[in-house]
């Protein structure tokens, strides 16, 4: 009797709750490694940021 060894999955991607600056007034968000300054600011709205923890695709 013959069985299939169960493979792996096809490179699913990770995902990981990372600290990011959201904007607080639209949907738009980056990673705190690419920010450099203390407070910054929206590139789209240039409102206030906020650090937030999102859930991120990580590869
Ligand atoms: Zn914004």
């Amino acid at each position: 009797m013959a069985y299939n060894n169960s493979r792996k999955p096809v490179s699913q991607h990770v995902y990981e709750d990372t600290m990011v600056w959201q904007c607080s007034e639209c949907q738009c968000w980056s990673r705190m490694e690419f920010i450099l300054v203390g407070e910054p600011e929206c590139p789209l709205c240039h409102a206030k940021m906020v650090q937030e923890l999102k859930n991120v695709r990580v590869d």
